[in-house]
């Protein structure tokens, strides 16, 4: 074992032991200058320091020019929980304590915009920085939306669910549906795919949950992935159902970048849904009669893909805000379970299944891409 690993296994080994925040461990990654970029807007990008920048890179002078690469090392703090791990900054409650319960962001949506940002940005460098050279790529050229359900002020569903004999736990849809389009989003990278989130959190990334009765915490921090719409620095800009478009327009000016006929958007949900049996259920776009035909598709393939012998999934032709003027080739909603159902909410409570969830709308996307070519 070289030093350096030994370093890093013994601060992780201490890390658990002392329940310490520890930088994030072997954390650094590339940023490739673009024009009109200073040593200082790269700074507050990835929660750096000018001076940190010129040291690992041995800088003369405080000057970058576009194409340069540099190594950054952002300073995020890791906590580690038993509903975690978190960075920046953890949840005061260690578990959802009721119905009720709620932890209002303590920084501003810019803050948590810039915090949510960096801790993408290194989430994908390690995925990519992790991958084996050689993988097949076979999702190459296309750009795919994650839109995790509901976040900031809305929460989506919430539900009580039982935990051994009597325990009451409670499952937050947003929390949940977000911790799958982290799974996802980990996928499609590796399959070549561009992946753009529309809203995104400043202190988690993918959480696993051991033991599953350590429910994760309603937080108010998340932000809509939108430089932009995040200046208002109000807590108006908070995801919230009166601003659900703005879902519709993240995802558009991505897709715009791409090549028409080569994107998708699924928006993930796992609602409280009476009406209907558990299971998964994928909604396509229809409106006043009219079916989106290739939306049609999408749903039709993603229904195969998660089809189990069990439990039947099921499609439906909708008219929801964030499949309507959506830009992208197919858009679909995807209801990866019914949280009314009890079965169901016990189940997305489990990391390996909400894995398993992440692998098989994958799965769906990997086969509507090979119908396409
Ligand atoms: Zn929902």
């Amino acid at each position: 074992m070289d030093k350096l690993r030994f370093l890093r296994l013994l601060s992780s080994g201490l890390c658990v032991v002392l329940l310490l925040a520890c930088p994030l461990d072997g954390l650094s990654l590339f940023h490739k200058v673009r024009k009109g970029e200073s040593l200082w807007s790269i700074a507050r990008q990835y929660q750096t320091s000018p001076g940190a920048i010129k040291r690992i890179n041995k800088l003369r002078s405080n000057n970058v020019y576009p194409g340069q690469v540099l190594r950054l090392t952002p300073r995020i703090v890791k906590y580690s929980a038993a509903n975690g791990p978190y960075y920046y900054r953890k949840p005061g409650a260690g578990r959802q304590k009721h119905r009720n319960y709620r932890e209002p962001s303590r920084s501003s949506p810019r803050t948590d915009y810039v915090r949510a940002r960096t801790l993408l940005r290194v989430f994908d460098a390690q995925i990519l920085a992790n991958a084996t050279k050689k993988r097949r790529q076979p999702l190459k050229g296309w750009r795919i939306v994650l839109d995790p359900g509901h976040g900031g002020i809305d929460p989506g569903a919430i539900v009580s669910n039982t935990a051994g004999k009597d325990e009451r736990v409670y499952v937050v849809e947003d929390e949940y549906v977000y911790d799958i389009a982290l799974r996802m989003y980990k996928r499609l990278r590796l399959l070549g795919a561009e992946v753009e989130l529309t809203v995104i959190s400043p202190n988690h990334l993918i959480r696993d949950n051991l033991p599953a009765n350590t429910t994760f915490v309603h937080e108010q921090n998340e932000v809509y992935n939108d430089e932009r719409y995040n200046r208002r620095n109000s807590e108006k800009v908070r995801p919230r159902s009166a601003n659900l478009s703005q879902r519709v327009r993240v995802a558009n000016r991505f897709v715009k970048k791409g090549r028409r006929g080569k994107s998708l958007f699924i928006s993930l949900h796992a609602d409280y849904n009476p009406g209907r049996p558990g299971g998964p259920l994928a909604i396509y776009h229809k409106r006043r009669g009219r079916t989106d035909s290739r939306s049609r598709s999408f749903a039709r393939v993603m229904r195969s893909a998660l089809n189990q012998p069990d439990l039947p999934a099921r499609i439906q032709g909708r008219n929801l805000a964030v499949l309507r003027n959506n830009l992208a080739h197919a858009e679909i909603l995807v209801e990866v379970h019914n949280v009314h159902d009890k079965n169901d909410a016990w189940k997305i409570r489990y990391h390996k299944n909400r894995e398993r969830n992440a692998e098989r709308i994958v799965k769906g996307i990997l086969a509507y891409a090979r119908k396409k070519r």
